[in-house]
């Protein structure tokens, strides 16, 4: 034991006082601006199970970080559990410096309990450095600058476990050299207080409270909280969950690693987005007037986001960035901010003609007429959603009756809507909520006239922007995408008598990420062909470049993202690209004609099925 002199301990009990209090006075600044930002209109604390269900996978378990970059996240991993198992080790460590202890180290559970910690520290320092060595030699591009904070921070966790286990095996603290060991271990936890509230080192502290707390659904729109919410402009915008998520960041890089806009050479950088928010924050405090974007992120990057959920699915500490990206688009739009001509055209096309492609409404009815599409009666089995793909693009619509072929021939009647408008997609990821709510009002009420209860739709977007943005309009409708039926039915289908070509499977973002499929539309594949992974796929899927409403806005900078996937499903060398979403589709069939004169041919998982039944 220290057995401290009374000049010691006063000197302990003043290092500690000047500690906590640098702690608490850069700490009650970061609460104080989280707690005074504006209350999330949509926050629910409930159902509390899957919250608590995600904290010991995400938080406890580090799974999340673990099963997305193995090496590096059992690294972590260990230096978490680590600081886990010194909760007790330090807290005893502070009692010597006031002359008792709480746990003896002699026998009992004490003998054990510090020689447990002790494994861990040295699981910790092989970690540290191992980190410390991907960060300064290895540099990975999206982890960004180097940052001396991070050696200084790296080289007190070391001198902290180094000094605890030199104490415990070699230097008892009753020698010279023991208790020059203990005052070191001691400035090192002093020293290393006051640095995490200024550091990224504060997501020790804040990040289990964020995953705990991160809103429910994936990549889902938090509804404006009514007439003077025009999303996020200023510092009053702010949330309280934006705030504590933007402060959270531990600056690793992994969003911006797995973004396809910034692979593509683009400024999109969402971990700068994040970090743009946390400096505003910290120059301006909560409820600030000024400005964001343009001082803070980059206008340009806004409109750079095809709202891909990447980044927020790669999150180790639970940060949703599409609510921060469409919050920050919502503030350009409604305050009359944004000029984009394709952007204006895209919002006239919809008020005017309900579609995003500009066609007039008569064009799908002549398509419904010229294929005999029943209309829904309230008899038959599905109501099949168009949508505009479905509806006005000649792709989209092939893919409509390849599906119809499908279910004539396994006898499911169908129906489509008299008037169907787009679901809102676009122009609810672009930040247009007045006109999004137009368009989700009116075909709402399509649905509710009509009598029908099912929905089918051969587009992810469709069944996501149905199945969940219409909740905020008050809609419950019940939409599956056609994978999800195909798969179901797959059983009833023939075999293809092409069985065994080889084809490249795309998971598209919003039936992948969005909706967690991955399965059905391998089924369908799988039926009669044989299927290869690109380098890139399920969870970790590349996106096609279409959604956010990107699609129909001007010309890329850097490459094009349509144009890289391309090249990563040719690059399987099938002779099949498979896909499940029009938007896809559109997008492939430019990029594959592009890059090779004999490209693979492309086929939706429809008319995967369809190529299967016998020919009339
Ligand atoms: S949603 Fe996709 S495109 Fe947008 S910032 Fe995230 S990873 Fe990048
Ligand atoms: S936002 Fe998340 S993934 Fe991106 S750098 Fe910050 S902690 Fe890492």
């Amino acid at each position: 034991m220290l057995n401290p002199t009374a000049a010691e301990i006063s000197l302990f009990l003043a290092l500690l006082a000047g500690s906590l209090f640098l702690f608490w006075r850069s700490f009650g600044t970061v609460l104080r601006t989280i707690l005074h930002s504006r209350p999330d209109p949509d926050f629910h604390l409930h159902p509390l199970g899957p919250r608590f269900k995600n904290f010991i996978w995400e938080v406890l378990l580090q799974g999340k970080v673990i099963k997305e970059r193995p090496l590096p996240g059992l690294a972590h991993a260990f230096v978490f559990w680590g600081f886990l198992a010194f909760a007790l080790v330090t807290i005893d460590h502070l009692a010597g410096g006031l002359g008792f202890r709480l746990v003896s180290q002699d026998h009992g559970f004490g003998r054990f309990y510090f020689y447990f910690a002790a494994a861990f520290a040295v699981a910790v320092i092989v970690s540290i450095v191992g980190l410390a060595l991907r960060r300064f030699i290895l540099r990975p591009r999206w982890l960004g600058q180097v940052s001396k904070e991070s050696a200084v921070i790296a080289a007190l966790i070391v001198t902290l476990m180094a000094t605890y286990l030199a104490g415990l095996l070699w230097l008892p603290e009753t020698s010279p050299a023991g208790r020059l060991n203990w005052w070191l271990h001691t400035l090192a936890l002093l020293i290393f207080l006051p640095l995490i509230p200024k550091t990224k080192h504060l997501h020790l502290v804040l990040s289990p409270l964020t995953i705990f707390l991160e809103r429910s659904g994936f990549s889902r729109i938090p509804p404006l909280a009514g007439d003077e919410d025009f999303g996020i402009d200023t510092g009053k915008d702010i949330t309280r969950i934006v705030a504590l998520q933007a402060y959270s960041c531990v600056e690793c890089g992994r969003c911006t690693e797995h973004c396809p806009a910034n692979n593509t050479g683009k400024l999109l950088d969402p971990k700068e987005v994040i970090l743009g928010v946390r400096r505003y924050l910290r120059d301006h405090g909560a409820n600030a007037t000024e400005p964001i974007v343009g001082p803070y992120i980059p206008e340009e990057m806004l409109w750079q986001c095809t709202t891909c959920g990447a980044c927020e699915y790669q999150c180790p500490v639970g940060i949703q960035h599409l609510p921060i990206i469409i919050g920050l688009r919502r503030g350009r739009v409604n305050t009359g901010k944004w000029e984009d001509s394709y952007g204006g055209k895209l919002f006239l096309n919809l008020e005017r003609n309900g579609n995003a492609l500009g066609f007039a409404a008569g064009e799908r009815d002549k398509f419904i007429q010229k294929n005999e599409l029943p209309l829904f009666d309230g008899s038959q089995d599905y109501c099949l959603w168009l949508g505009c793909m479905g509806s006005y693009d000649p792709r989209g619509r092939e893919i409509i009756l390849a599906l119809v072929e499908v279910l004539k021939y396994l006898g499911i009647s169908y129906g489509v809507l008299r008037k169907e408008k787009c679901t809102g997609d676009p122009v609810r990821r672009l930040g247009n909520d007045y006109l999004f709510t137009e368009l989700a009002g009116f075909n709402s009420e399509q649905i509710k006239s009509s009598g029908a209860i099912k929905l089918i739709s051969i587009c992810p977007h469709c069944v996501r922007t149905i199945a969940e943005d219409w909740k905020e309009i008050g809609a419950q409708i019940e939409i599956e995408h056609h994978s999800e039926f195909l798969a179901r039915n797959v059983g009833r289908l023939p075999a293809d008598a092409s069985a065994g070509t080889k084809t490249v499977f795309h998971d598209p973002c919003y039936l992948g990420r969005y909706r967690g499929l991955y399965d059905s539309p391998r089924k369908v594949v799988d039926r009669s062909q044989s299927i290869v992974e690109p380098a890139r796929s399920r969870e970790r899927s590349f996106c096609c470049g279409a959604g956010g409403g990107l699609v129909f806005l001007g010309e890329e900078t850097g490459k094009r993202v349509n144009l890289e996937r391309a090249e990563q499903l040719a690059a399987t060398g099938a002779p099949v690209v498979g896909a499940a979403c029009p938007f896809c589709n559109t997008m492939f069939r430019d990029a594959l004609a592009q890059i090779s004169s004999n490209p693979p041919q492309l086929l939706d998982v429809a008319q995967i099925a369809a190529a299967s039944l016998p020919r009339r």
